[in-house]
Formats: structure tokens, sequence, C-alpha cells
């Protein structure tokens, strides 16, 4: 998913008793941060490579090479300043996606997840929808306005192949959705109207993006 668009903050609240921008304040981490000095960046697939456009292969094999993708990914998604990334976003046929994304708390979240399933909500947990502005690496300097539940939850399996469970509220509820998503074959666009999805690829058309992208076909 792309970095929060300027015009998130015109639909959010609370933030005037934020501390200033360059205050220092400490910033929790929940997850572990990846060794920058593996991996290596690669070129952003966009909308219309048929690889963005199908559901991508589950996991089976534990092992180095699932370790390596996600080293890539994290150098793809800071090189692309995006807050998530999943693998076919790289031309990966594998259900990864890695993360490093902030709630609204100002929480920053930081990890991957393989073979991730979005859960149903808990019975009796009320569905919220958040207003908020989406963007995705994958469809290049457009943005767009789209409720989502406020709140969600991913299981699937870290790199050694271990059980996991990802909970999320506010922009990285947003964030979970979004990259799970992707590993299905879906864009955020994909759940727009028709007009405004239409606006968004005339937006991505007029743009150029600030990151490598896969030429299409
Ligand atoms: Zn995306």
């Amino acid at each position: 998913m792309a970095e929060q668009h300027d015009h998130q903050h015109d639909h959010q609240h609370d933030h005037d008793h934020e501390p200033a921008q360059g205050e220092a304040q400490p910033v929790k981490v929940v997850g572990e941060e990846p060794d920058l000095s593996k991996g290596t960046a690669r070129p952003i697939t966009v909308y219309g490579n048929p690889v963005l456009h199908r559901e991508v292969k589950d996991v089976t094999a534990f092992d180095g090479e699932v370790s390596a993708l996600i080293d890539d990914m994290f150098q793809s998604m800071y090189a692309a300043e995006g807050v998530g990334l999943a693998a076919n976003q790289i031309g990966v046929d594998l259900k990864v996606f890695v993360y490093d994304c902030p709630d609204d708390e100002g929480v920053r979240h930081v990890g991957h997840v393989i073979n991730p399933v979005l859960e149903e909500l808990p019975a009796g947990r009320k569905r919220v929808l958040a207003d908020g502005n989406e963007g995705c690496l994958s469809v290049p300097t457009a943005y767009a306005e789209l409720p989502r539940p406020d709140y969600a939850v991913v299981t699937g399996q870290d790199k050694d192949g271990n059980p996991i469970r990802v909970e999320g509220t506010g922009f990285f509820a947003r964030c979970l959705q979004h990259e799970t998503d992707h590993l299905y074959g879906f864009l955020y666009i994909d759940k727009l109207s028709k007009r405004d999805r239409k606006d968004a690829l005339r937006q991505m058309a007029e743009g150029t993006p600030r990151y490598a992208t896969v030429a299409n076909g």
C-alpha cells in the first residue's frame, strides 16, 4: 500500500493533540524490523500486469528462498516508500506480504505474513467502517476514498512455517486488508464505484511514479 496521502488528514480526528512533527517522541514498534543489509529492491508491477489480477500460489516450502524473498520485498517496499507490499507486486507468484505501517495511535507495525487469510469479525464485534484515502504502489500516483472496516485480523504463517495472527486497527487494519486482497488478485480500485475507478486510472495515466516499475507488455 502507498503511504497516506495528505487528504487522509481531512478525514481524521484527534490529530490536533499529537506532538508537532520533528518533536522528539518515542515510537512504539510492534514486530521485528528487517535486516537491511540483506535483499535487493526490485521494480514494482502495475495495474494491467496479469500477476496482479489472479490469485497467487500458497507457499509450501519454508526455506531460505522464502526468507530471501521477504528481504527483497522489504527493500522494494522501502525503495518505493510504501507501507505494505505483496509478492505479486514484484512479480512473484506466492502468497506473501510485508508491512511497515502505522496505526492511528502512532504505533508502527512491522512484519510479514505468508498464506494470509482475513478472518471474519468475532461475533459481537460491530463492523465499523472507517473512511480513508487509499493508494497502491501498483496504481502509481492515484488515490481514492474507500471505506473499510476499522479492525482486521489476518492469520497465516511466518517464514519458518509457524502459525501467526496479526490484528490491526485504523490505518493498519486498512493495510492488512489491502495486502491480503492483492494475493487473491484484487486491487483496491476493484472495490471502487465505476466512476471512482475510472478516475483513479486517469490519475495513474497522468502521473509519473517516483520508483522503478515493470512495463506492461
Ligand atoms: Zn497495493
